[in-house]
């Protein structure tokens, strides 16, 4: 898909790394009517080869690490990924963990960060709001 069509209509995928399901809930209820991610045109994607942007949950342990790498890759270009949580960020209050990566940038190159231990779900669509932004300027700059 092109990247101004992406801009438009971003559909999402989800993978949570070892979360505690905390930022998984919130995720979900984001993409609820309630919210109504479909006024931006976002909504879940029926397969990861169909994924434009990747939204990572929990902290990056070792073995979720390496399906991580492998759904990316499975995704077509240009893609986009945002980190959700503290734990996707740098291992939350799990860092240091012998059994970790720090974080999803180590694995994927990640465009968006949402903080939070969880974040609310208002926090990650405006932080998928931002990436659709910054899409759009690369779009008008012709990158990616
Ligand atoms: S950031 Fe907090 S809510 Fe999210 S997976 Fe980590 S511990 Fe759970």
């Amino acid at each position: 898909m092109s990247i101004k069509l992406i801009r438009y209509s971003p559909w999402l995928v989800h993978f949570n790394t070892g979360a505690c399901n905390g930022c998984d809930i919130e995720v979900l209820a984001a993409l609820t009517p309630h919210y109504d991610p479909e006024r931006f045109g976002i909504r879940l994607a029926p397969s990861i080869r169909h994924g434009d942007i990747l939204i990572v949950t929990g902290a990056i342990t070792k073995k979720a690490a390496i399906r991580l790498r492998r759904l990316y890759e499975q995704m077509p270009s240009p893609k986009f990924v945002v980190a959700v949580g503290a734990c996707a960020y740098d291992g939350g209050v799990f860092k240091d963990s012998y059994s970790l990566r720090r974080g999803a940038r180590e694995v994927v190159p990640v465009d968006i960060y949402i903080p939070g231990c969880p974040p609310r779900p208002e926090a990650i669509l405006h932080g998928i709001v931002k990436l659709l932004q910054k899409i759009e300027k690369l779009s008008e700059v012709g990158s990616r």
